[in-house]
């Protein structure tokens, strides 16, 4: 394929990327920008595999076969729920990826095209000490998120005293190291440049604990795609620079959003520096109101609630991801809408555990967008409303996060079900979310607690009617 061909089909692919992030950003349009994203990539690694620069397929082959089974195998047997720990891993191979390119690059510079042992152009030496930084610390910052996601490292906020300074200190040898890579082109310098930013990417992301994970996997998300545009630069890529700045730049944005979402700072995101208060807090908060009484009900009594009220609003929230309880749900709204009762979904956006986990389960089980609201669309409607029908979730309806500097939610909005006549909470236990703290709200006037698991009460529910 000629040169001038490749370049074209890359600018075709890089529109495609384009309409695909614009497609991303509504359910509506959500199908139609996955398959601009598809055919960008197929005219992309088409463009790229057959340039006249590849003369050995064998390899090619190799990797795309055993990648190829692995990645379908893994796509098969992933649970929906554990999606976010799965995209902390491939960030994490991102990252490896740009590691490993600017290594070969240094160690076979004539290969790249960026001048010969010793003599390397400076520009690219630059660019190779920032991709492998960047990588090497999304590599190890995303294991860490990985871990805390499986629950394989503790959720809790990992801090000591002094740790911003040594964040700083190591970002700022970084910068040292790279001036001293450029005059001398050493190995071991290069080599000193991925050991700190292995060691800043672990502490980076160890601090971060409770409710404060989603903008964290975002964040890395954007790292993994400047490691991408790293690549790009070593391989002299136009479109990995594109696709790279696309990933990194819609990652950012998409971590402002969640930050605004969550009441954060961005720059302590970036830094590496919050994730609230101590979790022994929190466990002491679950401690002093275990003993607290609450009521509790049954499929019949949530039916008769909800078959008397004029207007229901549904919370849905991790624990009906796990259920895979969306499609029990639809039946049980459809019923209630056919006995004339208003019924509306109230989105958090950090519900479930990755960002837009609750519309897309919702759109699968074909219920209609504009019953599906936002946080700021819909908050004020509780207080008018008689059932909140609290589905799964937890943390997001935590008043908590309004009250206690201390508590690891802090400063995160929430969805105002308390205001509601009644709140049902359906959930199996009285154990608390992901943040690890009690709900005050199971133990007020107004609540009731449905025990169970989601799918099963709301078939159950469905009977009762
Ligand atoms: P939570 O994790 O706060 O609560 C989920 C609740 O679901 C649990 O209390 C659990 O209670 C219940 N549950 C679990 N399984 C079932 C089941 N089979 N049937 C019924 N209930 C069940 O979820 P939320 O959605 O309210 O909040 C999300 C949390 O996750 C936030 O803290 C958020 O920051 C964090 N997070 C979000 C990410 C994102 O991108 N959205 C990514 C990473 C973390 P029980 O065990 O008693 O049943």
């Amino acid at each position: 394929m000629s040169d001038n061909l490749q370049a074209v089909l890359y600018l075709i692919a890089s529109v495609c990327f384009i309409m695909a992030l614009r497609g991303l950003s509504s359910p509506k349009t959500a199908r139609g920008g996955n398959a601009y994203g598809m055919i960008g990539m197929l005219l992309a690694v088409s463009a790229t595999v057959f340039s006249a620069d590849v003369n050995n397929y064998f390899l090619i082959v190799l990797g795309v076969a055993v990648g190829g089974a692995i990645g379908t195998v893994i796509a098969k047997k992933i649970e929906m729920t554990a999606l976010p720990q799965l995209v902390a891993a491939f960030h994490s191979l991102v990252g490896l990826a740009a590691v490993c390119v600017a290594t070969s690059a240094l160690l076979s510079p004539a290969a790249f095209g960026i001048g010969t042992v010793a003599h390397i152009a400076e520009a690219s030496l630059i660019e190779m000490s920032i991709g492998a930084a960047i990588g090497a610390i999304t590599f190890t910052g995303s294991l860490v998120a990985f871990g805390k996601l499986q629950g394989l490292v503790s959720g809790t906020p990992l801090t000591f005293s002094g740790q911003h300074r040594l964040n700083a200190a190591l970002g700022l040898s970084l910068i040292a190291l790279t001036f001293f890579f450029v005059q001398s082109e050493s190995y071991a310098i290069f080599a000193l440049i991925i050991l700190v930013s292995l060691l800043l990417g672990f502490l980076l992301i160890l601090p971060i604990g409770g409710a404060d994970m989603p903008v964290i996997v975002s964040m890395l998300n954007s790292y993994s795609g400047w490691a991408a545009a790293g690549i790009g630069f070593t391989l002299n890529n136009h479109l990995l620079i594109i696709t790279g700045a696309l990933v990194g730049a819609s990652g950012a944005i998409l971590s402002y959003i969640m930050c605004k979402g969550m009441n954060r700072s961005i720059f302590n995101v970036v830094l590496g520096g919050f994730g609230g208060g101590s979790s022994a807090n929190a466990a002491a908060d679950g401690v002093a109101q275990i003993d607290r009484s609450y009521k509790s009900g049954s499929a019949d009594d949530a039916a008769y609630i909800l078959e008397n009220a004029e207007s229901v609003i549904i919370v849905p929230g991790y624990g009906m991801a796990v259920a895979q309880a969306q499609h029990a749900l639809r039946e049980m709204t459809d019923a209630l809408k056919e006995k004339g009762i208003k019924v509306r979904y109230a989105i958090h956006p950090v519900a479930g555990r990755m960002p837009g986990h609750m519309n897309v389960l919702l759109a699968e089980a074909n219920i209609p967008y504009e019953d599906v609201l936002e946080l700021d669309e819909i908050n004020r409607d509780f207080s008018q409303t008689d059932v909140a029908f609290v589905i799964g979730a937890n943390d997001v309806t935590n008043p908590i996060a309004k009250t206690d500097p201390k508590s690891p939610i802090y400063g995160m909005p929430i969805l105002d079900v308390e205001n509601a006549k009644t709140v049902l909470f359906v959930k199996r236990s009285m154990s608390p979310g992901y943040s690890g703290v009690d709900n005050e709200l199971f133990y007020r006037d107004n609540t009731m607690m449905l025990f169970g698991d989601a799918k099963k009460m709301c078939e159950e529910i469905v009977r009762a009617f």
